[in-house]
């Protein structure tokens, strides 16, 4: 065993081992082992935003951790990784960068910048994913933006429309005008925002009375198809089947009953408009009324608004405001607090807008949904009610259609003469409907030769929510239910309505299996002020920085150790210095064994020492309590555990206990010698498998310099996951020995305490043991203790008596002499 070293350049120890591990190819799923059993991680495939922040930083850590942990315990990995290109963030950004709209050039010319930009972002992160040490096969990787992707894609939807998921319907539909297009539920985040509310007299046909409503979307007056009044509201229910004037447009509606009119809200009398909200969407439908569309696609009023026609939403408001105080009827405005959708993408307000769309029927799958969910194992448990929450909650089925150019085509087109739908068969694809006619000489319902493309594309979550399936090698491995369902699918918790939830209606759809046995949540990244991570807060940190600064070893610490699984987690740099800190320690403990290691023989005959079986009993009792952690993905338990293990026990303790052992043999005897080197290797090897999984640069590089030869891997992480061994668990020694060590302590506490140097000779050291079982245990050991604290005459009674008491045994006592 030759030394390591004095210094050590973390960084230059990652980039070393993370290009070396490529060559080796040990990351690599071996697809004809059909031995080893299996495990596949349904990597999620990100969004590529160009940046890989903190936040991936956490997730990657945690999947990674498992992959590096399931191999050494003998399984055939499979860590794939792939990149979900398409998308409205990348087309905005387009927009955005090029000051131009999507209708600026044609779909071809905007979708090859778009490939360009999501390259570029594609680069920037692989190379965080490669620099945090994720174990990916990268043999396996993927884009969603490709033609191989699109025909799995469009493949799984044909396969959707023949089973009757998939259909074709007007529907009102969550619209973004800036983005226009649809988008999904999912696509809609809500935002408190200050709103006006606005008293309106409505003329009551036949009389001069009227009634008052109050609304914070008088623009859409000129859409509104009937007055609504909750029957048991004895204000009001009188009412209930005349007419009323719709103010400024004088078309008249009629009053009708509607038990979810909330009659402390406003006046208790509100008006339905197509749409003024979701609400809106559902009163129409239940009294089947009529519908009046009010706004284009780019989010303006159209001729249905007459003179309001051409103006934007916020023009058209202020407008019909100031014609309504004309006319005498805006009673009052109040200010109010509101929710309102905006467009995940682009915070726009989202309208609803009804268009002929796409659907896929998932709400039919809810209970489906619900059952797999109870089915799957979650990390941590909690977690799955927000899935089957979010599957009872959906009012509407899943739009897939988007307006948009960046995405998968939707590989159908219709016939010009009848309107027949002609979906692709499943040998066309993958297939461009605007580049390609269907490969049918004529309609098969009228005859006409000509067709019409279908120009909208598939939302994005199409691609990404059949990844459990892809990555296992459907449709084209003959083999792929061996990896399917997933072993463990890891997300985020702010994508589980996303993310797991459309995984799991599109394979339960596909193939009635659940997608994944397990689900692994993470938390948000926080910054140091508790707030959610984020550039405009000013407590943002990018990975980058930190990565640079510390390395990927110490920034992994802080992402397992930082909280429980699926908790939030606040970035604070003690964290990473506090990582940084411990591999400068573990350095230096196997440095220090790489020293005293040099003579150093595998399977020499020693005579284990007291100590040397407290810490030998101690590493297996810890072995034992990682691993168990570690099943359950609980890797802020395993990291703490080794390292208070490796950092308390065995450097600040056990190394410090047997020093001056390993410098007498002339003194102590070869074979006591020979037993604390035995400990040492054993017991330095056993931290550094353990911590493979979390830290697995600095481990390796001490694994190839001290152990690589006689234990003949060519990578710690090859190596076999240690199993607790029971004879090596001894309660008796962990007894005694905490007993030694307490001492041990204590003396030295008191000479740091002293201001005296840790090697300064104690002249006379009396122990005043308390019971003779102590005296006795203290008497056998009094070698290490005389040793340790370089003590002349050390003399022990078994009485109790006056003196410094040892912390963790107060009936312990002692007085020593300088
Ligand atoms: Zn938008
Ligand atoms: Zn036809």
């Amino acid at each position: 065993m030759k030394p390591l070293p004095k210094e050590f350049d973390a960084i230059a120890i990652e980039r070393k081992w993370q290009k070396k591990w490529e060559e080796m190819g040990i990351y690599r799923f071996d697809w004809e082992d059909k031995t080893r059993p299996t495990f596949s991680i349904d990597t999620p495939p990100p969004y590529p935003s160009g940046e890989f922040h903190m936040g991936n930083v956490l997730n990657w850590t945690y999947f990674d951790i498992v992959a590096r942990y399931k191999r050494m315990r003998g399984y055939n990995v499979y860590f794939p990784q792939g990149w979900d290109c398409h998308g409205l963030g990348i087309e905005v950004q387009v927009e955005r960068e090029h000051n131009i709209s999507k209708r600026d050039l044609p779909p071809d010319k905007f979708r090859k910048l778009c490939e360009k930009l999501v390259e570029k972002y594609i680069a920037m992160m692989r190379e965080g994913v490669i620099r945090l040490g994720c174990s990916v096969d990268w043999t396996t990787e993927y884009r969603t933006m490709n033609p191989e992707y699109w025909k799995l894609t469009q493949l799984s939807f044909i396969i959707l429309y023949d089973k009757g998921f998939m259909y074709r319907g007007k529907h009102p539909v969550n619209w973004c005008p800036r983005c226009e297009t649809a988008i999904a539920d999912a696509e809609v985040d809500y935002e408190e925002r200050e709103g006006t509310l606005h008293y309106i007299r409505f003329p009551l046909e036949g009389s001069t009375g009227h009634l008052l409503i109050a609304t914070t979307r008088p623009e859409f007056i000129p859409a509104c198809v009937a007055v609504a009044v909750n029957p048991v509201d004895d204000r009001f229910n009188k009412y209930v089947g005349r007419k009323i004037t719709v103010p400024i447009v004088n078309r008249t509606v009629e009053i009708i009953p509607d038990e979810n009119v909330e009659p402390s809200f406003g006046t208790g009398v509100v008006m339905i408009c197509t749409y003024g909200d979701k609400e809106d969407v559902k009163t129409v439908i239940r009294h089947k009324l009529p519908v009046v569309n009010l706004l284009t696609q780019d989010g303006k009023i159209n001729q249905n608004g007459g003179k309001y026609a051409g103006l934007t939403i916020k023009e058209a408001r202020k407008a019909i405001i100031e014609d309504l105080k004309a006319a005498g009827l805006l009673e009052k405005t109040e200010s109010i607090r509101q929710e309102i959708g905006v467009c995940d993408r682009c915070e726009t307000p989202i309208e609803i807008l009804e268009l002929p769309q796409w659907f896929m029927k998932t709400r039919i799958l809810t209970e489906k949904v619900e059952k797999a969910a109870n089915e799957v194992v979650w990390y941590p448990d909690y977690m799955k009610t927000r899935l089957i929450d979010w599957a009872r909650s959906l009012d509407w089925d899943w739009v897939i259609s988007r307006q948009r150019v960046f995405g998968t085509p939707i590989p159908v087109w219709y016939c010009k003469n009848c309107n027949e739908i002609i979906v692709a068969k499943e040998d066309w694809v993958p297939i461009d409907p605007k580049l390609e006619k269907p490969k049918i000489d004529k309609c098969p319902k009228c005859g006409c030769k000509e067709f019409i493309p279908e120009k909208d594309v598939f939302d994005t979550w199409m691609d990404s929510s059949i990844s459990c399936a892809v990555h296992a090698g459907w449709p084209n491995r003959e083999d792929w239910r061996r990896l399917f369902p997933a072993d463990l699918h890891p997300s985020g918790v702010d994508i589980i309505r996303t993310w797991a939830y459309y995984l799991m209606v599109r394979h339960l759809a596909l193939f009635d299996e659940k997608p994944y046995k397990s689900c692994l949540i993470n938390g948000m990244v926080l910054g140091s002020d508790g707030r959610k991570m984020s550039k405009s807060l000013k407590n943002y940190v990018a990975a980058p920085d930190v990565l640079d600064k510390y390395g990927t070893d110490a920034a992994r610490q802080w992402a397992a150790s930082g909280g429980a699984t699926g908790s939030d987690i606040p970035f604070r740099w003690p964290d990473v210095e506090y990582g940084r800190r411990f591999l400068t320690k573990l350095w230096n403990a196997a440095r220090f064994v790489s020293t005293q290691l040099k003579d150093y023989k595998v399977g020499e005959k020693c005579e284990l020492q007291l100590l040397d079986r407290w810490i030998l009993s101690k590493a297996e009792k810890m072995t034992q309590k990682v691993t168990e952690a570690l099943e359950k993905c609980q890797f802020n338990i395993a990291v703490e555990e080794v390292r208070n293990f490796a950092w308390h026990i065995f450097c600040d303790q056990y190394i410090e206990a047997v020093k001056d052992r390993l410098y007498k043999p002339e003194v102590y005897g070869e074979e006591k010698r020979k037993a604390a080197q035995y400990t040492l290797y054993n017991v330095l090897y056993r931290i550094l498998q353990l911590l493979a999984p979390i830290i697995p640069h600095v481990t390796e590089e001490i694994y190839q310099n001290l152990y690589a030869e006689d234990k003949g891997q060519k990578s710690l992480q090859l190596t076999p996951w240690p199993e607790p061994v029971k004879e090596n668990m001894d309660e008796e020694a962990e007894r005694k020995g905490s007993l030694i060590m307490a001492l041990i302590t204590e003396i030295r506490r008191e000479k740091a305490e002293k201001r005296k140097p840790l090697n300064a000779q104690i002249e006379r050291v009396k122990v005043y043991a308390g019971k003779s079982e102590y005296a006795s245990i203290i008497s056998e050991n009094k070698e290490d203790i005389i040793g340790t604290c370089k003590i002349s005459q050390l003399e022990i009674l078994s009485e109790k008596g006056e003196g410094r008491k040892v912390q963790e045994f107060p009936e312990i006592a002692f007085i020593s002499e300088y």
